[in-house]
Formats: C-alpha cells, sequence, structure tokens
C-alpha cells in the first residue's frame, strides 16, 4: 500500500501566525524516509508554494489556487501518468518551464484571473457588499493582514486563477455575519457567472469551477496509474494499492476531505475546529496546527504502515 499524504498549508502544516513547521518538520522527514508523497494543496498561487517547497525541502507534486492547477515534476511517473491520463480524459495539460529551469507537467482547471477580477465587482454590486480584492491592496496592506514575510507576500500576490477578497461591509449592514452566512450569498451569484466561491483562513477566494477536492481526486487518480503501471499490471483494483490521507483546518478543506480515505481536521489557535464540517471517519486533532500536523502523521505510521505491501 502506498501512502499519499495531502495536506493544507497554513493553519495546518505551517502555524497560522508565525508560519513556521515547528514539529511538522520531524514528521515531514518521517514521511520522506518512509517514501510517502506529502502533496502540498493549498490557495496559495504557484510563486509562493516554490518558495515553501524550497524552504520545506519537499521535490512532491503541488496543488495551487484550491485546486485550479496540479503541478507534478516533469519526468516523474506520476508525471506521465497524468499527461497519459489528461490525453484519454481531455483534460488540459502542458509542460510548464519555471524561471529556474525546474520542469513541471501542469494539469490546469483555473480560468484566467483577469476575469475573475471582473466578476468580483459586478458579484459585490449584486450582493449588496464591499469588498476589497487582493489585487487592490498595496503590498504593506497585505503583509499586515497576513503576517508573511515581505518576498513571501510578493508572491502572493502572483496569482493566475483565483482572486482573494475580504468583505469591508455586509448587506443590510445589521452589525456582524458570520463568514459562512456571507458565503452562502455569495455562492448562488459567483454559479452565475460560471464561478465558485471558497472560504479559507483568512480570506474569500473567488476562483473557477474546482475546489481542493476536485484535484485531489484528479492527482489521486493519477497516482492509481503510476503504481499499477509500475507494479505491472492493469487488472489489480488501483484503488486498493493506495491509502490517502488529508489534513486541513478550514471550511475551503472540506472536499479535500471528503475525498480521501483518512480525512483529519486540524485544532485552530483560538482551541475550535472550523465549523461546519462533519462528517463519519472525520479525525479531529487534540493539537493545534504543526503539533497537530505531528500527531496525526505520526499516528498514521503507527497504523498498518509501513507493514502492508
Ligand atoms: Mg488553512
Amino acid at each position: 500500500m502506498q501512502l499519499l499524504i495531502f495536506t493544507d498549508i497554513d493553519g495546518s502544516l505551517l502555524d497560522f501566525d508565525s508560519y513556521k513547521p515547528g514539529p511538522a518538520v520531524r514528521a515531514l522527514e518521517a514521511c520522506r524516509r518512509a517514501g510517502v508523497p506529502v502533496i502540498l494543496c493549498t490557495s496559495k498561487p504557484s510563486a509562493e508554494v516554490r518558495v515553501l517547497r524550497t524552504i520545506l525541502d519537499l521535490d512532491t507534486p503541488y496543488i495551487v489556487e484550491n485546486g485550479a492547477a496540479i503541478f507534478f515534476p516533469a519526468g516523474t511517473g506520476v508525471a506521465v501518468a497524468a499527461q497519459q491520463l489528461a490525453e484519454s480524459k481531455k483534460w488540459d495539460v502542458s509542460t510548464i518551464e519555471m524561471e529556474d529551469g525546474e520542469t513541471f507537467t501542469r494539469l490546469l482547471s483555473g480560468v484566467a484571473r483577469a476575469g475573475v477580477v471582473e466578476a468580483l465587482g459586478e458579484i459585490a454590486r449584486e450582493v449588496g457588499m464591499e469588498v476589497r480584492g487582493i489585487s487592490e491592496m498595496t503590498m504593506a496592506e497585505i503583509t499586515e493582514r497576513t503576517g508573511l514575510p515581505s518576498d513571501q507576500a510578493r508572491a502572493a500576490t502572483m496569482r493566475e486563477f483565483s482572486e482573494p477578497f475580504i468583505v469591508l461591509k455586509g448587506p443590510g449592514d445589521e452589525g456582524r455575519i458570520e463568514r459562512t452566512e456571507l458565503l452562502e450569498l455569495i455562492r448562488p451569484a459567483a454559479e452565475r457567472r460560471g464561478l465558485a466561491c471558497a472560504l479559507g483562513g483568512r480570506f474569500f477566494h473567488l476562483q473557477g469551477r474546482h475546489s481542493k477536492g476536485t484535484a485531489v481526486e484528479r492527482a489521486v487518480a493519477c497516482y492509481s496509474r503510476a503504481i499499477s503501471h509500475s507494479s505491472g499490471s492493469d487488472a489489480v483494483d488501483q484503488k486498493s494499492l493506495l491509502r490517502t490521507m488529508a489534513l486541513g483546518d478550514a471550511y475551503n478543506d472540506l472536499e479535500m476531505l471528503a475525498a480521501v480515505d483518512e480525512p483529519v481536521l486540524i485544532r485552530r489557535p483560538d482551541g475550535t475546529h472550523a465549523e461546519g464540517i462533519a462528517f463519519p471517519g472525520l479525525v479531529r486533532t487534540e493539537c493545534v496546527g504543526p503539533q497537530g500536523w505531528f500527531e496525526a502523521v505520526m499516528g498514521a505510521f503507527e497504523g498498518e504502515y509501513p507493514s502492508g505491501d
């Protein structure tokens, strides 16, 4: 059995405020030794994830902008499988060469950001709320709102497929309105424009009709194909060769958690778990943030893995 781990970044693998991985580094090291891919799955854009991949010393595939695109390091077995699956399923696939020469096979579900930014203005008027998109914010404002170091804050603005935003004033101005309630108001207006809206730890995200969950399903399909090919048999039940786990802390992680065998909801710094996420098999960590990440991942190693083969 091959274990795959999909993980959210902020508030899960990294501390929500300090952006430090803390004890999660030791669990990442255990994954590396055991040959378990840790696949970052985030609302962040590729430029920002690439900074983190270097810091965390990861060379695995990654998923950006809430499922808009999956990047597989070119030439790996799973990248070859992604290319083949994309051709048979008519997925958008291309080869992307980064500035530093690193090459990826990219599966794309996202839509161009310019149209998303334009739609955000229309949706705000329709719902009767005042919003501020990240493209309107200065670097100083982004640094202040996120607490990110300046190089990562700059990378955070290099989006291609989505627009994060905050709501300055809700409809009717009836005092505080819950963020999940706002989401329910925004969603139909987004859907009418062929878009979707997700709720992350800090921002709302307007984007194409994809989610972290749709991307995880595609990535799992690619790994299934790669593994069944390398085991030399197409006849075996491919799903039985994989064990999937996902870790997240916010409402936009719901679809990702629902798409795996072992979903883990990470406790937040205020002691709560994200509201609105509840289904059978969901594990809620005792510990907060990266400490909870460590707890869940090391727990997975104590189970059947890696004895099953
Ligand atoms: Mg998070």
